[in-house]
């Protein structure tokens, strides 16, 4: 099947099949992954070759930190005010979708949020210019929303904070290892691995160091960015398994050729089917802005609206699942992460020109 979910999402078939083969016995080690202790050499290797892998794949200097985290990145809405700032400092966020808006709601418990840019009115189909934006002249951060998983708006360029001692944060739980990214340009960078990297009860963050260690006195252990960097992640048991395969996705994407070729394969894929979309006068519709459609997540509507869930049954049937969009949108939505094959995608494309010349 091409399975089209936001998250959990598919994952490359030969690095399900590299895990199913060595599932029982890691290695020679006599041990599954799941089995082993997580101060085991054997885990250790494990964890740091994930991170050295993706240091390579983001160009991640040491001046940053990596982290495996747990909680999601729903959790991460609530640990970067309490380790970035003091309950009355002020941090500004764009919102671009539901994704920003929780986030924003979530720092409003421990900090001074202010909303400096909504697309709520457009329904959360644009990106801000960025020259537009009134930034708040001592916000300890500006907070984004890298790519929005339900509504399909993806930030193509990043906005800069007016102040030097304001950071930049992006959320990138969905399209995170999908291009390359100049870390250097944010202070922290955070995403579940569910999208892809990985299975989802793995969270990664990565953190300029000089960044850790000034948490809320109310910061709960297990939310202090301090104690997971000082204990390289493994301050408690950490979700083994789940770092194992982002491991395994890691090693993937550099034998792919690195972000660059993940990149141009997304744009391939994104290209035929906006283009479907497009060309289908009107049959099918993307409301995002043209210049920030997402790479990853593409959601769609029927002008005949009564037809929607006809066109997710009968794709259903031509094995092509999930694409029925978010509840909060309604129509479709096709995620094409990294792991979806472009024949997938191809797939797709037939699909919506035949139910197209059958329905239009
Ligand atoms: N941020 C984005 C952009 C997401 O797509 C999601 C989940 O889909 C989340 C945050 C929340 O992630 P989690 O469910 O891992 O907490």
């Amino acid at each position: 099947v091409f399975n089209f979910a936001a998250g959990p999402a598919t994952l490359p078939e030969n690095v399900l099949l590299k895990a199913q083969s060595e599932l029982y016995n890691w290695r020679g080690s006599g041990m599954s992954v799941m089995e082993m202790s997580h101060r085991g050499k054997e885990f250790l290797s494990i964890i740091q070759k994930a991170e050295s892998d993706l240091r390579i794949l983001l160009n991640i200097s040491s001046d940053y930190a990596v982290l495996f985290l747990q909680g999601g990145a729903t959790t991460q809405f609530a640990a970067i005010p309490l380790n970035l700032c003091q309950p009355d400092d002020t941090v500004d966020y764009i919102v671009t979708g539901s994704w920003s808006d929780k986030a924003y709601k979530e720092a409003a418990r421990f900090s001074k949020p202010n909303v400096i840019w909504t697309g709520k009115s457009e329904k959360y189909t644009k990106i801000p210019s960025f020259d537009s934006l009134q930034q708040s002249p001592h916000a300890k951060y500006l907070h984004i929303c890298a790519n929005e998983t339900i509504h399909g708006v993806e930030f193509k360029d990043y906005p800069k904070p007016n102040n030097p001692n304001t950071i930049l944060i992006a959320d990138m739980s969905s399209n995170f290892c999908s291009k390359p990214v100049d870390v250097s340009k944010f202070g922290l960078i955070y995403a579940g691995a569910q999208k892809n990297v990985g299975p989802s009860g793995v969270t990664i963050v990565i953190i300029r160091k000089d960044l850790i260690g000034n948490a809320q006195p109310i910061t709960p252990i297990m939310l202090d960015y301090k104690i997971h960097a000082e204990n390289n992640s493994l301050y408690n048991t950490p979700p083994c398994f789940g770092i194992y395969m982002c491991g395994l996705v890691f090693e993937d994407l550099l034998a792919q050729g690195g972000l660059v070729e993940v990149e141009k394969n997304n744009q391939k894929k994104a290209k035929i089917l906006y283009d479907a979309i497009d060309v289908s006068n009107g049959f099918y519709r993307c409301p995002v802005d043209k210049s920030v459609r997402s790479l990853m997540n593409v959601p769609f509507t029927l002008e005949k609206s009564e037809l929607e869930a006809e066109f997710i049954k009968e794709a259903a049937k031509e094995k092509m699942l999930q694409l029925k969009g978010h509840r909060s949108v309604g129509g479709m939505r096709a995620s094409i992460y990294n792991a979806m094959p472009y024949a997938g995608v191809e797939k797709l494309v037939a699909f919506m020109k035949d139910f197209q010349a059958r329905h239009g």
